[in-house]
């Protein structure tokens, strides 16, 4: 299939690669100079997009996508589609595949997830909005690219499983943190809560698959002293996307709010910069009540 891929970052360099090196004919744009093997760079986005018969983006926010579906739908062809892999605001994604359709191109959102191991790895997870028609172009390179792609409906859809998916997320793990903050000022042993909690209600998979303390369950990124995995700051990111999302659908969402501003404060007022999302933990051991 001849593919145009545009935004070749962290993400975008290996799924464009896995897809080069499973027989397909990738052309590529980024803003920066980026050299991958197997990958033909082209000079624009449009120059990129012209003549595939799927262009791919993973770009980093919905601006930043607008912007390049403006340039790139027009040179696209009738039929062809445009599948953005990015997360970004569900307007964003509901808006690009309106521009799309009145240019009879087809759309399909389709953010991830498994991070930069996934990307590389062609493990990641997609989820998806869109016609079936559009998905059903996109699915043999969602098999090459991931290991999971779920159709969940319109356009929009996908970018709203994810947000909703990452808000559970955020949130839990802030209560699996506060938790073991909490159990240490009772003197309890870490490695005993793993052992009831893991095993009882209160499981979860940022306890039983990610747990925050080190030494404790599986190897996380709390073993490998809080580097992501998965920063902080996507998480806030999510987060953002989950609130807008709320306010735009009246969608009473406190727990999602309280996240959002923990988060926030964590990344942009602490040390939660460039650490792992599960970093909470020691944020929560140095605090007292107040
Ligand atoms: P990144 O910043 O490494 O890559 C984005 C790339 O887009 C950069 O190379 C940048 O130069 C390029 N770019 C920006 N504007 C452009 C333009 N106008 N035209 C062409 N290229 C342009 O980010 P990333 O980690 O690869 O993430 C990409 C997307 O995937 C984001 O939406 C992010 O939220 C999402 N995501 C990331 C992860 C992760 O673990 N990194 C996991 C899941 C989802």
């Amino acid at each position: 299939m001849k593919i145009g891929f545009i935004g070749l970052g962290n993400m975008g360099a290996p799924m464009a690669s896995n897809l080069a090196k499973a027989g397909h004919d990738v052309t590529g744009f980024d803003m920066a100079d980026v050299v991958i093997e197997g990958v033909a760079m082209a000079a624009s986005g449009a120059e990129a997009a012209k003549g595939a018969e799927v262009v791919i983006t993973m770009l980093p926010n919905g601006a930043i996508l607008r912007a390049v579906a403006d340039e790139v739908i027009p040179a696209m062809e009738k039929g062809a589609a445009l599948v953005d892999c990015s997360t970004v605001d569900v307007d964003s994604a509901r808006a690009v595949a309106a521009q799309a359709a009145a240019a009879g191109v087809l759309a399909v959102d389709a953010p991830v997830s498994g991070g930069v191991g996934g990307a590389a790895g062609g493990t990641l997870t997609f989820m998806a909005g869109g016609s079936p028609e559009a998905f059903a172009m996109a699915a043999p390179l969602f098999d090459i690219m991931g290991q999971k792609a779920v159709h969940c409906g319109d356009s929009g859809a996908g970018q709203a499983a994810k947000i909703c998916n990452n808000m559970i997320l955020g949130v839990t793990m802030i209560a699996t943190c506060e938790a073991f903050a909490l159990a240490d000022k009772l003197g309890l042993d870490r490695q005993k809560m793993f052992d009831v909690v893991s095993t009882s209600s209160g499981y979860s998979w940022t306890m039983n698959a990610y747990c925050p303390a080190p030494g404790v369950g599986p190897q996380s990124p709390a073993d490998n002293d809080y580097q992501p995995g998965f920063a902080a700051d996507l998480m806030l990111k999510d987060l953002r996307l989950s609130q807008q999302a709320a306010e735009s659908a009246d969608a009473d969402t406190p727990m999602g709010q309280l996240a959002q501003a923990l988060y926030a404060q964590f990344v942009e007022d602490e040390d939660g910069k460039g650490r792992d999302f599960s970093a909470m933990l020691p944020r929560f051991e140095q605090r007292g009540r107040e």
